[in-house]
């Protein structure tokens, strides 16, 4: 494809919101919707009326939407749109539409779409970026209510001619799950952040992407040249021979490079010299249990129990539980599966758990599994069942010091010896192992490795308690730091004390699947890893490629280094020369 040689190269920044370098012609998304019109009506009662079938039918569409979508994609994607069943649940909008057909006496579509505006407003004013990126979702869903009441055909992304580059204002959910069906090369919007549903979505669905990029609209004619690039954030209009002639360079050795990481995905986790490692997925049904495997992952190394728990807004039974286990079970194959004891709390709150100052602190996890057994019970009892179609690991959350750990693993062998007693025994036998995620943990280690049977190390807690930083404030954001020494320093002794007690110590924060740390993690003396199913062959490739040697000097350096800076420049040099001497 040639650049426009009428047209002068402009380039916008935006941010980074999916991977990939994509070059096509623009395909300029059209948003208008049908013009609502006002007009006064006799019979306010009648309108409100009209809006509950609207609303009744757009809950239908958003179900049968968010079934196609677990079906094609996955479940995390679909619950997307349970956000957007939410909106249509908002009893304050659908009051004040209510009160504004009444007051003014204008039709419905009129008042529906005022009312929708001023929320779409206000989300869009916030300064949390994570709110701002709402008004995106609101749009969707009071625009398919619109739709609805003036009979119009629920918004389409279509038709994109092959291959091109979608450029729009903003993108609902909707609409992106569109763009994969259309098989896009990329899509760039002038709103929008890396925390939009939309761009949530393109991560996932390997589509490069750039979001909130300023004047794009402007900037962009239907039938322009684009080169998207998500890894810089980058959007060029237009680009020179030159710029495309760089950036062919950049493609092909993208496309080189990922064909390389692909052809090693199904080989062992061995390094370079020998050693071998393992490398697991973090899952959060069995749904995802497909990835995975396509992923080659040794078995599971995190699953996220309180999935079912978040997905159900309840305390699921524990026949649901059984069901969900045991299919996850039975899909691995006899590979292990490590099912985490429910981790609800913190920023995912259930049911009648009260509310607290300091919830990251408060009742969470084991602390509060501990405390209420109608709830712990159960899940173990449905763990232990499943465990009869394959091998099972457990561990808890959250364990502060010896007495959690004692008291849940008296539990755990409570439930097992009932079960027995009832006939149903695991397939093997379950391993119980502590997830060391609070600095407490990690300090008395080497007792607390002496009573179970592995670690596994929560990074996204350890970092935020250890470096006293709230993990989802943005304020303090840039001082939740890896990299810290004390950080480096807490894991090497988390890691000593498993290997004094010889039992295996995994990492399944996201730590684990970030190709820059990987290296340290197993140098300091990790044996495995556990991530997100789609981090696995980069990681795997990286760490095949290194020699364990190397990566025990770089663990040495680090223990040494006095500051994060200094860390993240060792990590980097590491991950550099290791490009070079492939
Ligand atoms: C962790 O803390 O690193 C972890 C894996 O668990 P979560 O992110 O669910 O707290
Ligand atoms: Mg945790």
């Amino acid at each position: 494809m040639q650049g426009n040689p009428h047209r002068a190269e402009v380039r916008l920044l935006g941010t980074a919101a999916a991977p990939g370098v994509a070059r096509a012609t623009a395909y300029l998304l059209q948003q208008g919707r049908t013009l609502v019109v006002r007009r006064r009506v006799d019979d306010p009662e009648r309108e409100l009326a009209r809006l509950e079938v609207a609303l009744a039918a757009t809950r239908a569409e958003i179900a049968q939407l968010r079934a196609d979508v677990a079906r094609k994609l996955n479940e995390s994607e679909a619950a997307i749109f349970d956000a957007h069943l939410l909106v249509l649940e908002d009893v304050a909008l659908i009051d004040e539409v209510t009160k504004e057909v009444r007051r003014s006496g204008y039709n419905i579509e009129h008042c529906f779409e005022t009312v929708a505006q001023r929320y779409i407003d206000i989300f869009a004013k916030m300064e949390d970026d994570f709110l701002r990126e709402r008004a995106a979702d609101i749009r969707d869903v009071t625009g398919r209510v619109l739709d609805q009441l003036l009979g119009a055909a629920p918004a389409e992304v279509g038709p994109v001619a092959g291959r091109q580059v979608v450029v729009a204002l903003d993108l609902t959910p909707t609409e992106t799950a569109g763009l994969h069906e259309a098989g896009v090369a990329a899509f760039v919007t002038e709103e929008g952040g890396r925390t939009s549903h939309s761009a949530i979505m393109a991560r996932s669905l390997d589509i490069p992407a750039v979001v909130g990029v300023k004047g794009l609209m402007a900037a962009v004619g239907a039938g322009d040249t684009l080169l998207v690039d998500g890894e810089a954030g980058l959007v060029i209009v237009n680009p020179s021979a030159e710029t495309l002639a760089t950036y062919l360079d950049k493609e092909q050795a993208l496309r080189t490079r990922r064909d390389r990481v692909m052809g090693e995905i199904a080989l062992p986790d061995t390094t370079a010299d020998g050693a071998a490692f393992g490398l697991l997925a973090n899952i959060g049904g069995p749904e995802e249990m497909e990835d995975a495997l396509r992923c080659h992952a040794r078995g599971v190394g995190l699953y996220r129990t309180e999935n079912l728990y978040l997905r159900l807004d309840a305390w699921p039974t524990e026949a649901e539980q059984f069901a969900e286990y045991a299919e996850a079970v039975r899909l691995a194959q006899g590979r292990p599966v490590t099912f985490r004891t429910l981790d609800i709390g913190g920023d995912k709150r259930l049911g009648d758990l009260s509310d607290e100052a300091n919830p990251f602190m408060g009742y969470r996890a084991v602390r509060m599994c501990l405390e209420r057994p109608e709830i712990f019970r159960p899940q173990l009892r449905a763990i232990v069942r499943a465990a009869t179609f394959g091998p099972v690991h457990v561990m808890f959350p959250m364990i502060s010091g010896i007495e959690e750990l004692r008291k849940a693993k008296e539990i755990f062998r409570q439930v097992e010896a009932e079960l027995a007693q009832e006939g149903i025994r695991s397939a093997a036998p379950i391993r119980l192992g502590a997830m060391i995620e609070i600095p407490s943990a990690a300090l008395v280690a080497a007792e607390l490795a002496r009573e179970c049977d592995f670690f596994s190390v929560g990074t996204n807690d350890l970092v935020q308690y250890l470096l006293a930083v709230d993990r989802g404030n943005r304020r303090v954001a840039t001082l939740y730091d890896p990299c810290h020494p004390a950080v480096v320093r807490t894991l090497a002794g988390i890691f000593r004390a498993a290997a004094a007690a010889g039992i295996p110590a995994a990492v399944c924060g996201e730590l684990g699947g970030d190709p820059l740390w990987a290296p340290l993690l197993l140098g300091l003396g990790a044996h495995e890893l556990s991530m997100t199913p789609a981090a696995l062959p980069e990681v795997r490739f990286l760490l095949r490629h290194a020699r364990r040697d190397e990566m025990r000097a770089l663990a040495e350096q680090a223990l040494a280094s006095a500051s994060a800076a200094a860390t993240r420049g060792l990590l980097q040099g590491f991950a550099t020369a290791q490009q070079k001497s492939r």
